[in-house]
C-alpha cells in the first residue's frame, strides 16, 4: 500500500513503524477518552477576527461549513451541553486561584517574545465558546480558488520556500538548499496539512438523503491525495511529514510533563471530585508520551552560530505568527475553527519546545511560578491539536485495511 511509508524518518532517528504501534495501541484511545471531557471539548475562539491580508474575502455559504455555537439555552433548547460549559466556566473560571494569580504574573512580563501564535482576546464579545465534539473535523466541501489562496499564502509567502502549489517542489531534495530549520518547518506545515486531508477523507460525505447524512472513508479520495502516482510522487513525503509533525508534537508533551506535575496545577472541572481523576489521566498519558524511546532531538535545531541561530528562530516565530493570522482569511468557518486550534497547538508546541530553560527552572513546590506559564487555551489547543495527529495517524492504518480489502 502507498501509505503504508516505512523505515526512518529524514530528520530524526524515528521509524515509522514504531510511531504507528506506540500511537495505535498506547497513546490513541487514552488521548481520545481525554479529549471526550468537558475540560478539553469546550474552546473559546473568536471566529469574526477579519482577515489581515486581503479584502476581497467573502463568507463561504456551505452548508457543512457552519459551526455549531453554544448558543444560551433561552435561543437553544438542545444546547445544554455547551451552557453547561459556560456554568463550569470551562473557560474563564477552568483556573484554580494560583493558576489564576499565576497567570495575571506571567501576563505582566509576557510580551510575546515566547509565543510563536497570535493568541484571540477570549475576554472579547466576538469570542465563543464551541463544543468541539458538536463540530468534528470533517468533509466539507471547502475547495478550489479559495481554498488554494490559503495553502498557497502559507506555503509561498511564508514557508520558507519558493513554492507555488501549481508546481510544487519537493523540500527534501538535496538540491532544495534548505537549512535543517526551515526544511523542519516546511515539514510541520506539510504534516497539518496531510492531516487535514486525511481527515476529510476518513469522514467524507458519501451520502445524504432527507433524513441523514452518512459519513465514511473514502478510499478514491484518499488515493488522490496521497497515492504517489496521483501526486507525482509527492503523496508518501506527505504522510512523511505528517509523522514528523507527530514526532515533534510528541516531543513537547514529554517535555511539559513537570508543568503539570505540579501540585499547584489544578485541572478543575466543575466537580471536585472528578479534578483529581482527571489530572492523574492527563499526567498518565504524559508519562506514556514521555517513555517513547525515539523522542526527536529538538536540539538539532537553532544549534549553529549564535547570531545566525537567533536571526533564524525570530524568522522561525514570525513566520509562524503570520500563518496563525492567515487562519482568519478561511472562509469556510468550520475549517477556520480546526485551523486555528491546530495552528494554536502546534505555536504552543514550539513554546515549550524552545522554554526548556524556564520549565526547568519550575520548582515542584511553588504555588505562583510565573518562569512559565500556558493558558487555558494554551492548553486545550495543545491536547487537541495532538488528538488530530494522532487521529490522522490511527486513520492511516485504517485506510490500510480499506485498501488491502478492495485489492483482494
Ligand atoms: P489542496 O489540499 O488544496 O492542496 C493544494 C496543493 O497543495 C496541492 O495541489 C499540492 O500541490 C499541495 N499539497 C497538498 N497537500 C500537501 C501537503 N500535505 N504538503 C505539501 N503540499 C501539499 N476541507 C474539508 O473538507 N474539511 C476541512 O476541515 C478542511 N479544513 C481546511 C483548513 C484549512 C486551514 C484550509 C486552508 C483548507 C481546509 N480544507 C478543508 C480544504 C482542503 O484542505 C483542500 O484545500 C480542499 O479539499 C481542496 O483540495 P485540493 O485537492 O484542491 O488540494
Amino acid at each position: 500500500c502507498f501509505c503504508q511509508v516505512t523505515g526512518t524518518l529524514d530528520d530524526c532517528a524515528c521509524d515509522v513503524e514504531t510511531i504507528d504501534s506506540f500511537n495505535n495501541k498506547e497513546i490513541f484511545p487514552k488521548l481520545q477518552k481525554l479529549l471526550s471531557s468537558d475540560y478539553f471539548r469546550f474552546y473559546k475562539v473568536n471566529l469574526n477576527n477579519p482577515c489581515p491580508f486581503w479584502t476581497d474575502h467573502s463568507q463561504c455559504g456551505l452548508k457543512y461549513c457552519a459551526v455549531k455555537p453554544c448558543t444560551p439555552r433561552a435561543l437553544n433548547p438542545d444546547l445544554e451541553e455547551c451552557e453547561k460549559a459556560e456554568k463550569l466556566g470551562a473557560v474563564n473560571g477552568s483556573l484554580s486561584d494560583e493558576t489564576r494569580q499565576a497567570l495575571q504574573e506571567w501576563k505582566k512580563h509576557d510580551d510575546e517574545s515566547d509565543r510563536f501564535c497570535m493568541l484571540d482576546d477570549v475576554d472579547s464579545p466576538e469570542s465563543q465558546y464551541v463544543d468541539l465534539l458538536l463540530n468534528p473535523e470533517r468533509f466539507t466541501g471547502y475547495k478550489g480558488p479559495e481554498a488554494w489562496r490559503i495553502w498557497n499564502s502559507i506555503y509561498e509567502e511564508n514557508c520558507f520556500k519558493p513554492y507555488s502549489v501549481k508546481r510544487p517542489l519537493n523540500p527534501l531534495a538535496s538540491n532544495s538548499g534548505l537549512c535543517v530549520e526551515k526544511r523542519a518547518f516546511f515539514r510541520l506545515i506539510s504534516g497539518l496539512h496531510a492531516s487535514i486531508n486525511i481527515h476529510l477523507s476518513a469522514r467524507y460525505l458519501l451520502d445524504e438523503n432527507w433524513f441523514e447524512m452518512k459519513w465514511g472513508h473514502n478510499v478514491s479520495e484518499f488515493q488522490l491525495r496521497f497515492d504517489k502516482e496521483l501526486t507525482e510522487g509527492e503523496g508518501p513525503n506527505r504522510l512523511r511529514n505528517l509523522y514528523f509533525l507527530y514526532l515533534i508534537e510528541l516531543r513537547a508533551l514529554a517535555k511539559i510533563l513537570p508543568y503539570f506535575e505540579r501540585p499547584a496545577f489544578h485541572l478543575y472541572t466543575g466537580q471536585p471530585t472528578e479534578d483529581n481523576e482527571k489530572k492523574k489521566s492527563l499526567l498518565e498519558l504524559l508519562h506514556i508520551a514521555k517513555s517513547f524511546p525515539l523522542h526527536f532531538d529538538e536540539t538539532a535545531l537553532f544549534a549553529g552560530n549564535k547570531k545566525e541561530a537567533m536571526k533564524l528562530k525570530e524568522d522561525f516565530k514570525l513566520t509562524f505568527k503570520n500563518i496563525s493570522r492567515v487562519m482568519d482569511c478561511v472562509e469556510c468557518f468550520k475549517c477556520r475553527l480546526w485551523g486555528k486550534l491546530q495552528t494554536q497547538g502546534l505555536g504552543t508546541v514550539l513554546k515549550i519546545l524552545f522554554s526548556e530553560r524556564q520549565i526547568e527552572a519550575m520548582p515542584n513546590t511553588s504555588n505562583t511560578n510565573p518562569s512559565f506559564q500556558l493558558s487555558r487555551q494554551e492548553i486545550v489547543s495543545l491536547f487537541n491539536a495532538f488528538g488530530r495527529i494522532s487521529t490522522s495517524v490511527r486513520e492511516l492504518d485504517n485506510f490500510r485495511s480499506l485498501l488491502s480489502n478492495i485489492k483482494q
